[in-house]
């Protein structure tokens, strides 16, 4: 099967002719159908973040399961699903207290590029092993996961447009709503405007926020923040956000930070209310170190919170917001810019560093 393979940083994304293995105990095969290019495939590109190689990126993914390995129990054969980058393990401690985000198991798993037994399903025709990036490698024809990974879905969703809620949506919906719990009637602010951003803003607008200010730099995006929901815009390249926001709101109760920066990070905390809860949802460069003034944090009891993969349960969550697409109420084809066959892979990263995508999809079948 085809796939677009990562050798290095510098170098340019391929796609290869890879071997793919049926899947073992506790695992499911899946058609990918339409896959989402998301900034976390772009930091590995960049190098910021280090994996092994060679690498199948994408971690958005959606399809249908074509075989399951021994033990399998869920999904089953033919079945519509959407792809988590977080397959829990079912038994680790975070799991067993309702927190799968944050799998023990999971999260040694990403680390290796490997699936769960340690070992890849991916290789190529010489027999060297290839790496699955975060569990899914899903910017292929087909790929092999934990079957805790694949997450059944009404088979009346199209599968090319619902791949996107596996990350972007997830991300930010869910930092709104789970992992803030936002209380209705609060106001927020949103610090970038990108897929995620723009999930954000819709989790606000659904859960009743009465102000919900956008910043971005760019002012397409902030077009783009207000069909999602935004009351206001505020562009942080010709004014200073935090003064602008405060200006607008007097603080805001919650700012969701959606790009992964220092300065932004310093910009979400910085335009709290009293008892305001800054959520750092982009995902940073390793050693990003924000500085805060810990004083005034404690004196108008602010918070600043980190939020993994927008606290979702993906088994519950993920059917939940595919019928809030279906029913009209989340916007998702506005959040797709453009389709791409895997072969312009590298374009659609391009386009991305140059803020010309909000959301490119991959279109996976041959
Ligand atoms: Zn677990
Ligand atoms: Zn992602």
């Amino acid at each position: 099967m085809r796939a677009v393979v990562f050798t290095g940083v510098g170098e340019p994304l391929r796609v290869e002719e890879l071997e793919l293995e049926a899947p073992k105990a506790g695992e499911v095969k899946i058609e990918l159908v339409g896959a989402g290019v998301c900034h976390s495939d772009l930091h590995v590109y960049k190098g910021d973040w280090k994996h092994k190689t060679p690498l199948v990126l994408g971690h958005e993914g959606a399809g249908v399961v074509t075989a399951v390995g021994t033990g399998v129990t869920r999904p089953a054969l033919g079945d519509h699903v959407i792809l988590s980058w977080m397959p829990p393990c079912g038994a680790c401690r975070w799991c067993a207290s309702g927190k799968p985000q944050l799998c023990a198991t999971s999260m040694s798993a990403i680390g290796t590029d490997m699936l769960f037994d340690g070992t890849t399903r991916l290789a190529r025709a010489d027999g060297s092993p290839v790496y699955h990036y975060l569990s899914s490698a899903v910017f292929a024809e087909q790929a092999v996961v934990p079957a805790a990974g694949a997450i059944t879905i009404r088979d009346d969703a199209p599968l090319d447009k619902v791949s996107i809620i596996g990350c972007a949506v997830a991300t930010g919906f869910g930092a709104v709503v789970n992992t803030a719990q936002m209380e209705w009637g609060s106001s927020v602010a949103v610090i970038g405007c990108g897929a995620v951003g723009l999930s954000a803003i819709q989790g606000a607008r659904l859960r009743a926020a009465t102000r919900i200010v956008a910043v971005d730099v760019v002012p397409g995006k902030l077009e783009a923040a207000r069909a999602f929901g935004a009351t206001d815009v505020v562009n942080s390249a010709e004014t200073d956000p935090v003064e602008a926001v405060r200006e607008l709101t007097g603080g805001v109760d919650y700012a969701f930070e959606c790009i992964g920066l220092a300065e932004t990070c310093e910009q979400a905390a910085a335009m709290l209310a009293f008892g305001g809860t800054a959520v750092i949802v982009g995902q940073p460069k390793a050693g990003t170190r924000p500085g805060y003034d810990a004083l005034l944090l404690s004196c108008y009891e602010q918070r600043v919170i980190g939020s993994n993969y927008g606290s979702m349960r993906p088994t519950v969550d993920f059917p939940h917001l595919v019928d809030l697409c279906m029913d009209g109420r989340l916007m998702i084809d506005e959040l797709i810019t453009g389709h791409r066959p895997l072969a312009e892979a590298q374009d659609a990263f391009e386009d991305l560093i140059a803020g010309r995508a909000i959301r490119t999809v991959l279109d996976c079948g041959r």
